[in-house]
């Protein structure tokens, strides 16, 4: 089936069914691995919102949840491109927390993420994504222990993801149909 989203197609890649099941796996793995202690989820916003909302349904233990967002700006650094975490209300010292993310690409989002979040001292820091593009990581992501679905380097949009603010409300996942080159 494909779709339009603003200006691109986009075809069914991944439907909600898929994405529900693999949900559930995470969810019983998160129970055992965290059970006896009180984890923090991180949503980073804003393509995490439908994915943490379904997560979450599925922890049993007993945990707190709250959201970030990484503000991406030019910066006059030498790496170029700064990213800041902003939006964080939760003292995260001693305290096991769960980044939830919608998409690692380069892993560079991820990698700033860490960095800053380390700083704060928790007790541990774990990462778990609805998605990865292992052919795109550009950044070893040591933490990334919870991984709903790895796929190609596709520009992907629905279920919390965008195009141009768009397709955010897509219950199944869909990828960018590859436009022929006309050279
Ligand atoms: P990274 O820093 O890992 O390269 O990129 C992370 C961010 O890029 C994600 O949080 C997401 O906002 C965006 N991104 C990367 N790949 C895709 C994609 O296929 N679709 C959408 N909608 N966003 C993507």
């Amino acid at each position: 089936m494909k779709i339009q989203v603003d200006d691109k197609e986009f075809e069914l890649m991944i439907e909600y069914e898929q994405i529900k099941k693999r949900i559930r796996l995470i969810g019983i793995q998160l129970n055992v691995d965290y059970e006896g202690r009180v984890p923090v989820f991180i949503g980073v916003l804003n393509g995490s919102f439908l994915f943490l909302a379904d997560l979450m349904k599925e922890i049993e233990i007993a945990s707190e949840v709250t959201f970030i967002k990484v503000s991406s700006y030019e910066g006059d650094s030498s790496t170029g491109r700064v990213k800041k975490v902003i939006g964080l209300e939760l003292d995260l010292r001693k305290r096991d927390v769960i980044i939830v993310e919608d998409i690692v690409d380069t892993g560079i989002t991820m990698d700033h993420l860490l960095t800053e979040l380390k700083q704060l001292e928790p007790a541990s820091i774990a990462v778990c994504s609805l998605l990865v593009k292992p052919q795109s990581m550009q950044h070893e992501i040591e933490e990334l222990d919870y991984v709903a679905f790895e796929i190609p380097n596709d520009f992907v949009v629905g279920y919390g993801l965008d195009y141009n603010g768009l397709g955010r409300n897509l219950k199944d996942i869909y990828r960018a149909v590859a436009v022929p080159s006309e050279t």
